[in-house]
C-alpha cells in the first residue's frame, strides 16, 4: 500500500483576523478557495467487483470470512441495507446477512488503484492531497483556464475517474475542506454536491452533528445530553459555553458548526506528520521539474507546519518509481525547525542521494515528522539571525495567504546561513 499524504486542515489562529488589517483580507481570500473532496464509493468492494462483475447487485463484504475475527473494511450498498458497515466485526456482519459474499482484503491491489486515481486527479490540479487510500482533497484555485469553472472541472473529473477506472466516486465542492467532505458524503453514491460560498452554515444546519468529521460517538453523546442533535443547534450555542464544557475541543466544535477548518480539527488526534505528495500525470525523469516540485511541496508542508504552530525534527522524502517501487528516506535534526531553507536543504540532499538521475518517477513527496509545539533552543544559529529568518518566513506566509501560494515561490532568501557542523 502506498504511503499516503496526510491531510491537515489550515489553521487560522482565532484572533488573527482582528490582529492586523492584512490578515482580514487573507481570511476572506482563502475562504473562497475552491476545495474539491473526491471520495470513492465503497472503494474496496468496487475494486473487487471489477474482476468479479457477476457479484454486482449482491451484498458483498470485504475484510475476511464471516467466521473470522477482524472487521469489515468495506461493504457494498446492498450489504449496507442489512445494517452492515465498515469497522463492524465480521461475525456481526455474518449474522446480519449470512448470504453475503465475504472477500479477503487485498491492500496491494487497492493501493495500485489508489495510485491510478491519484494520477487522474493530478491532471486537474497541481495540489492533490490524498487523505486516505480512497479520498483526496484538490485545491482548484487557478485551474480555471485549463478546466473551466470549479463546478465544471469537478463534474469532468468525476466522470473521468469513473470512465477511466470503472470505479464509482462522489465529490463535494466547497470553500473549506470540512464542508467539501460533508458535501461529498451527502452526494453518495455517484453524485456531486456544490456548496457555494456564504451558505456553508445553512447547508450544515439540518444535518446530524455526527455528520461532522471528527465528531464521534463520545462527543455525539455529550452533545445529545445537552439537547444538541443538529449542526444548526450546535452553531446556536455560544462559543464560550462550548469551551466551558469541552475546553479546547469546544473551540473546534464551534468552528466546525460554521463549516470552518481549523487546526483544532485534530485535537482528538494530534498530527503525527505533515506530508505533501505529487503524483505526475506522466512518469518523469526531468531533473529540473522534479527539483522544482520537491521545493514546492516542501514550502507547502513548511507553511502548514508554521500554520499549525509546530516544528519538525525529522524530514522524510518518498520516491515512487514507474514500477510502483517506493523508497522512503529520512533524516533527523539535532533541533526541530519550521524553516523552508533548512527543510529544503535536507530534502534535496536526500533526493540527490537516492535518485540516480535517470529512473522514471511517478511520485515524489515530503513528510515532516516528529512534530512538536515546543519552543526550540537557539542552538547553532544566533538569535538575531534566527528571528530575522522567522520574520521573513511569516511575512512570506501572509503574502501567500493573500495572493495565493503559487504566486510566491522562494528563492535563496530563506536559506539558512551555513552551519558549523
Ligand atoms: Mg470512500
Amino acid at each position: 500500500m502506498p504511503k499516503l499524504a496526510k491531510f491537515r486542515a489550515k489553521h487560522t489562529p482565532p484572533d488573527a483576523e482582528s490582529r492586523a488589517g492584512v490578515l482580514t483580507s487573507t481570511a476572506s481570500a482563502s475562504s473562497a478557495t475552491p476545495i474539491l473532496h473526491v471520495d470513492m464509493d465503497a472503494f474496496f468492494v468496487s475494486v473487487e467487483l471489477l474482476s468479479r462483475p457477476e457479484l454486482r447487485g449482491s451484498p458483498v463484504v470485504v475484510g475476511g470470512r464471516k467466521d473470522q475475527r477482524g472487521v469489515v473494511t468495506s461493504a457494498s450498498y446492498e450489504a449496507r441495507r442489512f445494517g452492515i458497515h465498515s469497522a463492524m466485526p465480521l461475525r456481526t456482519a455474518g449474522q446480519l446477512c449470512p448470504h453475503a459474499i465475504f472477500l479477503d482484503n487485498r491492500p496491494d491491489l487497492y493501493g495500485e488503484w489508489s495510485d491510478r486515481i491519484a494520477t487522474i486527479l493530478a491532471k486537474y490540479s497541481p495540489i492533490v492531497e490524498m487523505a486516505s487510500v480512497d479520498e483526496a482533497y484538490l485545491d482548484l484555485t487557478g485551474t480555471e483556464r485549463l478546466h473551466g469553472p470549479p463546478l465544471v472541472a469537478a463534474d469532468q473529473l468525476l466522470r473521468d475517474v469513473r470512465r477511466s477506472t470503472g470505479l464509482p466516486c462522489s465529490g463535494g465542492l466547497a470553500s473549506t475542506r470540512l464542508v467539501a467532505k460533508v458535501a461529498s458524503e451527502q452526494a453518495k453514491p455517484q453524485g456531486l454536491v456544490w456548496v457555494p460560498p456564504g451558505i456553508e452554515a445553512a447547508f450544515l444546519a439540518p444535518l446530524d452533528v455526527r455528520k461532522i468529521p471528527g465528531i464521534g460517538k463520545v462527543t455525539e453523546g455529550a452533545l445529545n445530553a445537552l439537547e444538541i442533535r443538529t449542526v444548526g443547534q450546535l452553531a446556536a450555542v455560544p462559543r464560550e459555553k462550548l469551551e466551558e464544557s469541552f475546553g479546547r475541543w469546544g473551540t473546534a466544535l464551534y468552528r466546525k458548526s460554521l463549516g470552518q477548518d481549523s487546526y483544532e480539527f485534530f485535537v482528538d488526534a494530534e498530527p503525527k506528520s505533515i506530508s505533501h505528495n505529487q503524483t505526475f500525470g506522466a512518469d518523469t525523469n526531468d531533473r529540473a521539474r522534479l527539483e522544482t516540485t520537491l521545493s514546492y511541496l516542501t514550502q507547502k508542508a513548511a507553511k502548514r507546519l508554521r500554520d499549525s504552530g509546530l516544528y519538525a525534527r525529522t524530514i522524510s522524502i518518498t520516491i515512487r518509481y514507474a514500477n510502483f517501487r517506493t523508497v522512503t528516506r529520512s533524516k533527523s535534526l539535532s533541533e526541530p525547525t519550521d524553516l523552508d531553507g533548512t527543510i529544503l536543504g535536507i530534502a534535496k540532499n536526500l533526493f540527490a542521494q537516492n535518485w540516480d538521475g535517470r529512473a522514471m518517477l511517478r511520485l515524489i513527496g515530503i513528510s515532516l515528522e516528529s512534530l512538536s509545539a515546543a519552543t526550540r533552543q537557539l542552538g547553532l544559529l544566533d538569535a538575531g539571525q534566527k528571528s530575522k529568518l522567522e520574520r521573513l518566513a511569516r511575512t512570506a506566509d501572509r503574502l501567500r495567504d493573500r495572493f495565493g501560494f503559487s504566486k510566491l515561490q522562494l528563492g535563496g532568501s530563506l536559506d539558512e546561513p551555513k552551519r558549523r557542523e
